[in-house]
């Protein structure tokens, strides 16, 4: 079997490192090698990246949109195919595989309309005579580094408007799921590209993504706090713009006057489906008092149904934990839940099916509050709890207690009560009678607190990180 290799400078290399990338719905089925970059691969990639900028920021508006618009082309011509080697690398169910390269499409599409929709600003001075121009230029060479979570679509929100706005590239995915990040540079790469304006360097964190914060212009990252916050500062010594978009512990209140459905679909849809693993599920589940225990039975009973299996197979609606390093840290969380005192009315347990994963059921704590460390840390995992609360000030407060702010939702018949939770959630999604997860590709996203640094991604928001603004004066003679 070949090694699939980094592109640097409009070439495809191997070098001498690669790692094996397996299916974690099937331990056995190995997707292939992929090139594990070196620190020179980030400066030879830098230097490209540096050499090609000018040529690309002063690119036709019109050349840049048809090579996003053709990217977004092959993504939807390809989304099944592609789709399920994400699948195959990630464990999502395969229609979560289709779905998040159909989204990457769309994404390629919006910032293709947006090379020609983007403008300037022009204004009078308040001195007489002189005119001033506000326009955004390209901020330099942009290194983006991507999660395991969403393999495709992360790499696309950055990619697309990085390269829109003019800048060039260096993509360092997660070394988990280097499949899909390849797919995509192949495409993107065939698609017109000159050399040097995209470059894929994979490999370790430690090694590759630490090189590109201490090269490129600015980051672009998404991941766990404590990388995010390393990032952070070392971007802050080098004075370069960073934008760091990680982890929650997103809480959905339930209140008395929920419809009991809707509350129960958005629950198990926001804690559980794509195995728990979305920076935006809903791990703590803050309920009213008056719904506590039709709530909870109802939830248990459609996580009594749910049917987890090979991400492949028909049928399946919640595919394997990714790896067996985060399958321990989800049996650790579940240990630390029921050693604080939680009681899980549905435990998780390993799973056995056809082929062998990283197979794990879900878990449902109630008798939490919101101190225990299963309430205050990010788990990442097919495991929510339950805190009951008495009022909806209570459950707001309590929603509020925490070091994260991603996203936050409440289930409620109530205006009223919905529109003071939209204003005082302290989040940067609030979502009303909806999942905590699931989100529009055209509008901003991002987070508060230790959840977010730096300007929002995605929609026109992405031009406030992706681009300088500069203000010119000008007196007519
Ligand atoms: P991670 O922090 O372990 O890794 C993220 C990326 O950073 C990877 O590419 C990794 O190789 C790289 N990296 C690791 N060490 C580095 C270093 N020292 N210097 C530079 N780069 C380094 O996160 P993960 O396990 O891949 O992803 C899961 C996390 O991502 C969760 O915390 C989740 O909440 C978060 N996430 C956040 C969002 C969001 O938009 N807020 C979206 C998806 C995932």
């Amino acid at each position: 079997m070949g090694v699939y290799g980094n592109f640097i400078a409009g070439e495809w290399r191997t070098g001498a490192q690669a790692s094996t990338n397996v299916n974690p719905s099937d331990t056995n089925d190995v997707i292939g090698e992929y090139a594990a970059g070196t620190r020179a691969d980030v400066e030879d990639a830098v230097a490209a990246a540096r050499q090609a900028l000018k040529g690309w920021a002063r690119q036709s508006e019109q050349t840049r949109a048809d090579i996003l618009f053709r990217v977004a082309e092959e993504l939807i011509a390809r989304r099944e195919e592609l789709g399920e080697l994400l699948s195959r690398e990630e464990g999502k169910t395969r229609a979560e595989g289709i779905g998040e390269v159909g989204r990457a499409a769309q994404v390629f599409r919006f910032f293709a309309g947006e090379v020609v929709r983007f403008g300037g600003e022009f204004l009078p001075s308040v001195r007489p005579g002189i005119d001033i121009s506000i326009r955004r230029e390209p901020v330099g060479v942009v290194g983006l580094i991507t999660p395991w979570n969403f393999p495709m679509a992360i790499p696309a929100w950055k990619i697309a408007p990085a390269l829109a706005y003019g800048n060039t590239v260096v993509l360092k995915p997660a070394d988990l799921t280097p499949a899909s990040a390849w797919a995509l540079t192949d495409i993107v790469a065939r698609a017109g590209v000159p050399a040097g304006v995209f470059n894929l360097v994979m490999g370790r964190g430690s090694v590759v993504g630490q090189a590109i914060v201490e090269t490129v212009d600015a980051v672009s990252f998404t991941g766990s706090v404590p990388t995010g916050t390393g990032i952070v500062a070392g971007a802050a010594k080098r004075m370069i713009r960073v934008q760091a978009e990680m982890g929650g512990k997103n809480p959905l209140i339930v209140m008395d006057d929920a419809d009991l459905d809707v509350a129960v679909n958005c629950a198990v849809d926001g804690s559980f489906f794509q195995t728990g693993q979305r920076c935006t599920a809903s791990s703590r589940l803050i309920v009213h008092d008056g719904i506590h225990d039709r709530f909870v039975k109802g939830v248990a009973a459609r996580l009594d149904k749910l049917v987890i299996d090979h991400a492949l197979k028909q049928g399946t609606q919640v595919g394997p934990v990714v790896d067996g390093k985060q399958l321990d840290q989800d049996f650790a969380y579940i240990e630390i839940g029921e050693n604080e005192g939680g009681r899980a009315v549905v435990r998780g347990q390993r799973l056995n099916r056809e082929t062998p994963g990283f197979y794990l059921s879900p878990t449902l704590f109630t008798e939490t509050h919101n101190d225990m460390r299963i309430n205050r840390e990010e788990v990442f995992g097919p495991v929510a709890s339950v805190i009951r609360v008495r009022d909806y000030d209570e459950a707001l407060a309590t929603a509020n207690d925490t070091s994260f702010g991603l996203s936050a939702g409440i289930v409620t018949r109530s205006q009223k009560l919905a529109q003071h939770f939209q204003a005082n959630a302290e989040s940067g999604l609030t979502m009303v009678n909806l999942p905590t997860a699931g989100l529009d590709y055209h509008v901003p996203f991002g987070g508060r607190k230790g959840s977010s640094y730096g300007p929002r991604e995605q929609g026109r928001s992405a031009a406030e990180f992706y681009t300088i603004v500069k203000t010119s004066y000008a007196q007519s003679l």
